[in-house]
């Protein structure tokens, strides 16, 4: 057995924050390859069949296909019902606070139902990163399923050689895109996704980013980027961040960024949010209409209960 372990790129972040953005203008860069948020394959992409990134449903795109073939001896020999199960147990879906279950991941032996389980849904997503490892010809995935109990389970895969981005954005920002009317992913056009109060992404905001701030101290190579550092200067920012996860790029290799716009072809993120189904020259712009619409009383009170991991961060904290 080989002993390569396979390199992977996590992105860690709430939502909300661009993940998707950065997820494919990383896959431009050579030697990377953009999949998108990986634990969704199971249910919306083999159960739901929703759109990849090329356009076609995620069952006819050669490159899924390819990975499935490579990582399963094709899709119908996975389970997608226990897949969706495991991942979903992975963050204590509807049992407990997302939160909890990041010691378990550290310390399985806290939980033998847990820990079971957990060792599973490696397994899985093992062989799924080994399938896109060799449909893509060896390049370091990048990985958009941003949340800390997946990146932290990914940590712990011995077989896999991991980095992670951590992508940090206002949470006013974060606060206010919460509050918007927007269709799910894949749903009916009927179906919106959950919206959240300002106060709840503020609380969700300080966690998420302290887990994933704690990342470093566990040894594993992480990388922080402010979205608003990447939609005003994007090349600095891209090569700084793969500079210090061990990827040296230079500015050359990244001739699809212009000023003020993005060059991305069709790739084949598989879940995401919707400008993933866009291609051609996108404009790479700051979305800060949250400095307009967020409410006065909302953006105090986020501001109050952020402040400190603002100020860490290099945002003004203050109201
Ligand atoms: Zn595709």
């Amino acid at each position: 057995m080989s002993m390569e372990r396979i390199p992977v790129l996590c992105i860690g972040a709430i939502g909300q924050s661009g993940s998707t953005l950065l997820a494919r203008m990383l896959g431009q860069v050579p030697g990377l390859v953009a999949v998108g948020e990986t634990g969704r394959v199971w249910d919306k992409g083999l159960v739901e069949d929703m759109a990849c990134g090329c356009g076609e449903p995620f069952r006819a795109c050669p490159f899924w296909t390819a990975v499935g073939e490579e990582a399963f001896g094709g899709w119908d020999r996975v389970d997608t019902a226990e897949a969706t199960r495991l991942r979903d147990g992975l963050t204590l879906r509807g049992r407990a606070p997302h939160a909890l279950a990041l010691p378990l991941i550290l310390r399985p032996s806290l939980s033998r139902r847990y820990g079971a389980d957990l060792r599973r849904y490696q397994a899985l997503m093992g062989r799924l990163y080994v399938g896109i490892h060799r449909a893509s010809g060896g390049r370091v995935i990048v990985d958009s399923m941003k949340q800390p109990a997946h990146v932290y389970m990914v940590s712990r895969m011995p077989e896999v050689d991991l980095r992670v981005v951590h992508l940090v954005r206002d949470s006013r920002g974060v606060a206010y895109s919460k509050t918007k009317w927007v269709h799910r992913q894949g749903a009916r056009s009927d179906e919106f996704r959950v919206r959240r109060p300002p106060p709840k992404s503020g609380e969700k905001w300080i966690w998420m980013n302290l887990s994933f701030d704690a990342l470093a101290g566990l040894g594993v190579p992480t990388s922080r980027l402010r979205y608003e550092e990447l939609v005003r200067s994007p090349k600095g920012a891209l090569l700084r961040v793969l500079s210090e996860l061990g990827i040296e790029r230079r500015v050359d290799d990244l001739g699809f960024i212009g000023e003020g716009w993005v060059e991305l072809p069709t790739d084949h993120l598989a879940a995401g949010s919707r400008m993933r189904l866009e291609a051609g020259r996108l404009p790479l712009r700051e979305d800060d209409a949250w400095r307009h619409r967020l409410s006065p009383t909302h953006r105090r009170v986020v501001t109050a209960l952020t402040w400190p991991l603002l100020v860490r961060y290099g945002y003004r904290g203050s109201p």
